[in-house]
Formats: C-alpha cells, structure tokens, sequence
C-alpha cells in the first residue's frame, strides 16, 4: 500500500472520523469513532433549555421484508433523541423503521458523547445493533453453498465483527469442503463418460489431499477435457 506524499495525509485525516450515518450503517460493533455530525442544538421547552441532543438521520439499511428486501430508508422512530454531554458517554438505544413497509425495524445500542457543547462533533460507540450487522447474504449464494450454509454463516458473522482470523478459519473449510464437492462430482461425470482409470484415481487422491494447491495440481490433469473450457 502506497502512504506516501498526500496519501500519507489522507490516511492521518480520515483515520476514524465518519458521518453518523455512515456509521450506523457500515461500521460494524465494537469499535469507537470520531463522528463529525453527532449532535444538533435544540431547545427543549420542557426543560426551558437547549440541549445537544444526537442526530438522527435517515438510514440507507437492507430490508428483508418480502415487500421491500433491498436497499430502503429507514428512519428513528424514537419519541425524542437522547441528550448527550461532554462529561461522560451517554449510553442510548436508536430505533429505526423502514419507511417504505413500515415493518422492519433496527436497533442500535450506543455510547456517545459530544467533544464540547454546541459543537457537532463527538465520538460513537456502537455496543450492539438488533437484527445483527452485516450485509446481506443472497440467498443464491447459500443456495449455491449448499451443505456448508452453517460453516459459511459462522464466518460470515465473524467478518461482521471484526474477527478477520476467525472468519478466514471458517472460509478455509468451506472452500476445502466444496473442493471435495465439486471433484466428487467430476468424478460422477468422469466414470460416465468413460475417462480411463488412472485419472478417476488420481481425482479420488486429490479428494484426500488436505492441502488445497497440492489437491489442485493432482487435479487439474486428470479432469476430462469435456468439461474445460477453452
Ligand atoms: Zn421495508
């Protein structure tokens, strides 16, 4: 990666400092943030007073509802936004609904806190959202997964949070697995159509070879040319 000259500069001022809906909507839990519009001045009749009260904006979230599922705006259905100071965080629950079927619903638990009063900026701490973060899994790809929906699914919530190594591990499996998947079914075809011996033993070895490349490379002259392309 080049962080040289006014890249170098770039990575400095952006490292951690995000919209809130940004935010909301990309960062998964567990990690602080610098947030440039946090908070917003308002006056509060109740208590005769302004008060800097968190910003809630509307969201761009994925709505799973069989009216929407897709990209929707969501929008804070809480009766009045929390109050956030400066002295310590603030710890807060944001509901959002989505607009458009008025049915799904997201809730972010939070800690925030303003950097100064009537100043828009602070950090945000998201401690945990409801249904839980993560893009959207396409149903074809589990489909297409088949019999390691569980093992893909489980990296797929550890990439959510952050645990890169973790997900990889999970990742691993799935592709060893389907390596074994997909050879098996070579060799279905392979026995049908005649293909001799040798190359339905060595694709039987590559099966059992728990290194991947080396399972490959036993492989790749054994398939029969009826299923390459080019
Ligand atoms: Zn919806």
């Amino acid at each position: 990666m080049d962080i040289e000259g006014e890249d170098k500069q770039e990575v400095k001022e952006g490292s951690n400092v995000l919209t809130l809906a940004d935010f909301l909507e990309s960062i998964p839990p567990n990690q602080p943030f610098k947030i440039s519009d946090l908070s917003k001045i308002t006056y509060r009749s109740n208590l005769a007073r302004y008060v800097d009260e968190i910003c809630t904006p509307e969201l761009q979230l994925h709505c799973p509802s069989d009216v929407c599922n897709g990209p929707r705006f969501f929008r804070c259905i809480n009766q009045s936004a929390p109050i956030l100071t400066q002295q310590s965080y603030k710890f807060l629950y944001l509901t959002y609904r989505c607009s458009n079927c008025q049915n799904t619903t997201k809730v972010f638990s939070l800690a925030a806190q303003i950097d100064e009063e009537k100043e828009a900026s602070g950090e945000c701490f998201k401690l945990g959202e409801l249904p839980p973060f993560g893009p959207p899994t396409p149903s074809r790809l589990i489909t297409l997964i088949g019999p390691d929906r569980d093992t893909f699914l489980k990296g797929r919530r550890c990439e959510n949070q952050g645990l890169g190594i973790g997900a990889f591990i999970y990742y691993r499996r799935v592709v060893e697995n389907q390596k074994n998947r997909i050879l098996s079914e070579i060799i279905k075809v392979s026995e049908k159509i005649g293909v001799k011996k040798a190359s339905i033993e060595a694709l039987k070895s590559a099966i059992d070879e728990t290194q991947f490349s080396k399972a490959l490379t036993i492989a790749k002259d054994a398939i029969p040319e009826s299923l390459l392309i080019n």
